[in-house]
């Protein structure tokens, strides 16, 4: 795994990974050549842009608790900032953040 910039990381099978506010986590993309899904990238690691749009769903807290639902996370980036699309589920739906930076390590 290695830095490309202050808000984006590459990882194996040439996927590059960005941390979400919205989820308080890392979310991944499939870049270029490769197994899997695989978005657009414009090549500049400061101000990422993909296409088409990132949809994660995963378990969260809610979940687990009976009448729970998924997690849903959906996102276009666009040079260098996350806009949440109105069907996420967490605080972050509707707004438009700058990709945090990677806590030093
Ligand atoms: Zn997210």
């Amino acid at each position: 795994m290695g830095a490309l910039s202050k808000i984006l990381r590459s990882t194996e099978g040439g996927r590059l990974m960005f941390w979400c506010p919205g989820c308080d986590g890392a979310h991944q993309v499939g870049v270029g050549e490769g197994a899997g899904r695989r978005w657009s990238y414009n090549g500049n690691p400061d101000a990422p842009t993909f296409m088409p749009s990132v949809l994660v769903t995963y378990n969260g807290a809610d979940a687990d608790t009976p009448g729970g639902v998924p997690s849903v996370c959906h996102s276009f980036v666009t040079d260098g900032r996350i806009q949440f699309l109105g069907d996420c589920t967490h605080a972050l739906a509707g707004q438009t953040v700058d990709i945090p930076e990677w806590e030093a390590s």
